[in-house]
């Protein structure tokens, strides 16, 4: 560096300033985690700016997230000032195109105060149409359909080219005739919805040679973050735009790591990134190799995990740092002592100084986040969950809890309100109005008035039937509410009432996560006796809205983590069929197992100095105690790398197991080796990891202590 450049500039590496120098031609950034990939990106972005080499407003950055966009804006503006402020084109694809589509709304056949629709306007609507074309809801359910639409339009495709075969995934090939009935609905209703954003602007672009021309040469420089997770309409999009025609040197650079590569279930293609060479001839590419987030251990450990892929470049990584723990890999017995743990080894790092927001823990599924917070009511710890809801404010859990709420206490009005209708029965707003006038003039709750109401002839006969049948259905629940357990009302509930069959037919990964957090809540109910005591615990929990103004420990999916790096992590649920995911085996292909584990290595490597996995030797799903075992992805980490330990062989507290009295208590003992031998047959990896389990779980009879369950809440356990 020139003694004139500045300070920002001299702190990057040699091939970080290689690239934010380079500022003629394509620029390929293909680098590990953590080696300063958004760091360079960032300051090339300023270094245009400053070398008045563009104006603002003539860059196109494209980020993952908004948060992205956000850090990338602040920035820049702290290492040149405030003249990013006109910094129009830096944000997420679907930012961008929104703006883009605004000036060109009515080459799409809307006007420019078009509205972009959420996913329960485009439920509705997909509903109407299935109804108007007669089709069985049940059978065809709405959210299908939009799930089949949301993948055409991630690949860039319009009703027209959407063929026979890719028909057939919806109502016995009629997917591409109700496609266009939508898009035709939405253009009726000056509307369109998130995936319509890019696809209307790839059309126009298409189309419109002059508009696709007015964008090629007004942006001067086009940069992209997390290029490898870019789906196909996002991939042809911005060739259109960076292929300016007549050009042969292009100003696009872009970043990413084909091992993070982990949103092809939304559609994202890895080749993308594969093929920018191909696609921009003469392409400069830049490797990154040192890493500047993490110890060495971790980077071994990551480094050595994600060797076991097949379909990879491979790179090399390494460190200046030195020093730095082990990864630790823990095994615990079920998941309270898993989230015990954590809560525990938090409240030390707080302890020694360590600021919550440095921490966080990051699950492979949300139904994994329940129990951590719990725990953390239970101790006071302060959390927050990031790109979600928390547990118990997820739609799904409002409204089992309704039911559950208007069992325990039938004036509840809100609770009735909620439900009365969902899963759907057929009752609409107005039969909610009448039944309101109703009960208010005879001053009862709506439930009551709910069964009244049925006397008069208020309302017509199919509203008064079906509100019937449910009075009866509540009756009959609460009946059954004083001698099953919390729990297995739930479960009931759920099953009778329709909401279990709803989700069940829509057969979307979105629908399969909202059943795991409904297992996952009948789980939660098991450890209190009566319906009472869970309800007041929710509200408990509930009510810890936490304050804005202290430090939090995150809680957020690994897939939300992307790009974001954390002093300590912890990794918990590392047991095959949560780890990786249930779903990816069953699939059982190559691709998925690799997928998984690409996930993996992004969990990992978003640790600076410490990570900790966990694993549970035992899971309740439905209410029955399963064996689990370690994930495979531990057994893969380099032992070198890793400190292993397990809560097991300890004293007889630890094994205070729940077992239920119709468990055996040694059933999973045999059920382990049987697993052994079984996965003995599947190759080495299995074989360790298999060993390794056997190590750390062979369980000495005698600590065994099988106790009924626990019944003590988590509220009067933070009462002590
Ligand atoms: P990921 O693949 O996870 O998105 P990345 O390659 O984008 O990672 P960054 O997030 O840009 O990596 O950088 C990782 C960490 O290294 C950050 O804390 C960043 O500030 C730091 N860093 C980047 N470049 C340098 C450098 N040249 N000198 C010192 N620290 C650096
Ligand atoms: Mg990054």
């Amino acid at each position: 560096p020139s003694d004139s450049a500045p300070d920002w500039l001299t702190r990057l590496n040699p091939p970080q300033r290689e690239a934010v120098m380079t500022l003629d031609g394509p620029v390929l950034m293909l680098a590990g985690a953590g080696t300063g990939k958004t760091a360079a990106l960032t300051a090339r972005l300023a270094n245009i700016i400053a070398q008045r080499r563009a104006w603002p407003s003539e860059i196109l950055c494209v980020t993952f997230t908004n948060k992205a966009a956000r850090e990338m804006r602040e920035r820049v503006g702290h290492l040149i000032g405030p003249a990013v402020e006109g910094m129009p084109w830096l944000g997420t694809f679907h930012a961008i195109a929104a703006k883009m589509l605004r000036r060109h709304a009515e080459l799409a056949g809307m006007e420019s105060n078009y509205t972009i629709i959420d996913m329960d306007d485009q439920n509705r609507l997909l509903k109407q149409l299935i109804q108007a074309e007669g089709l069985d809801e049940k059978r065809w359910p709405p959210k299908l359909l939009a799930s089949c639409i949301d993948r055409w339009k991630n690949r860039g495709m319009m009703p027209e080219d959407v063929d026979a075969m890719e028909s057939e995934a919806y109502a016995n090939g009629r997917g591409q005739q109700m496609y266009r009935l939508y898009q035709d609905r939405l253009k009726a209703l000056n509307a369109c919805d998130f995936g319509d954003l890019l696809l209307h602007m790839l059309t126009i672009f298409r189309r419109h040679r002059d508009v696709l021309e007015q964008y090629q040469s007004r942006f001067k420089y086009i940069m992209v973050d997390e290029y490898q997770d870019t789906n196909s309409v996002q991939y042809l999009w911005l060739r259109l735009l960076a292929q300016k025609t007549g050009q042969t040197r292009h100003n696009i650079c872009v970043v990413g790591d084909d091992d993070q590569s982990i949103y092809s279930w939304r559609g994202a293609e890895v080749a993308n990134i594969l093929r920018f060479e191909q696609d921009f001839p003469g392409a400069k590419v830049i490797k990154l190799e040192q890493n500047y987030r993490s110890t060495p251990h971790i980077l071994g450990a990551a480094s050595g995990l994600i060797r076991e892929n097949s379909e990879r470049l491979g790179k090399t990584l390494w460190t200046e740092a030195t020093g730095g723990d082990k990864v630790k890999v823990t095994g615990v017995w079920d998941a309270p002592e898993e989230a015990r743990r954590v809560g525990e080894d938090i409240e030390r790092l707080e302890r020694e100084g360590l600021p919550l927001d440095k921490i966080a823990i990051l699950v492979r599924a949300q139904f994994q986040t329940r129990e951590f917070e719990d725990r953390f009511i239970a101790i006071g710890l302060n959390y927050r969950i990031i790109g979600g809801f928390r547990f118990y404010e997820r739609a799904e859990i409002r409204d089992a809890l309704a039911y559950l709420r208007l069992i325990a206490q039938p004036s509840d009005d809100l609770a009735f309100e909620r439900i009365y209708n969902t899963p759907k029965r057929g009752l609409g707003d107005k039969t909610l109005e009448k039944l309101h006038r109703f009960a208010r003039a005879q001053a009862m709750p709506l439930a009551a008035a709910a069964l009244a109401i049925a006397d008069t002839d208020e309302l017509p006969a199919r509203a008064r039937n079906t509100l019937l049948a449910l009075m009866r259905d509540l009756a009959r629940w609460r009946d059954v509410a004083k001698e099953s357990s919390p729990a297995d009302l739930a479960r009931m509930v759920l099953d009778e009432c329709g909401y279990t069959g709803m989700l069940q037919a829509e057969r979307s990964a979105e629908s399969a996560g909202r059943l795991e957090n409904l297992s996952e809540l009948a789980r939660a109910m098991e450890d209190y006796e009566s319906l009472g005591d869970f309800l007041e615990h929710v509200s408990l929990v509930m009510d810890n809205e936490a304050r804005d103004d202290v430090e939090k420990v995150t809680i957020m999916t690994i897939h939300a983590a992307k790009g974001l790096e954390f002093d300590h992590v912890f990794l918990p649920g590392w047991e095959e069929g949560v780890f990786p995911s249930q779903r990816s085996l069953d699939e059982g292909g190559l691709a998925s197992l690799e997928e998984e584990r690409r996930l993996a290595y992004v969990a990992i490597t978003r640790a600076r100095r410490h990570c900790t996995i966990l694993h549970a030797a035992n899971r309740r799903i439905y209410g029955q105690w399963t064996s689990s075992i370690p994930s495979r992805f531990i057994a893969e980490l380099p032992e070198a790398h890793v400190d292993q330990s397990s809560t097991m062989s300890g004293g007889a507290s630890l094994w205070r197991a729940q077992w239920s009295e119709r468990d055996d208590p040694f059933a999973h003992v045999a059920t382990r080796v049987d697993q052994q031998r079984s996965n003995a047959a599947r190759g080495p990896g299995w074989q360790r990891a298999t060993e390794r389990a056997t190590e750390s779980y062979t369980p000495t009879p005698r600590n065994v202590v099988p106790t009924r369950p626990s019944t003590r809440s988590a509220a009067s356990f933070a009462a002590k």
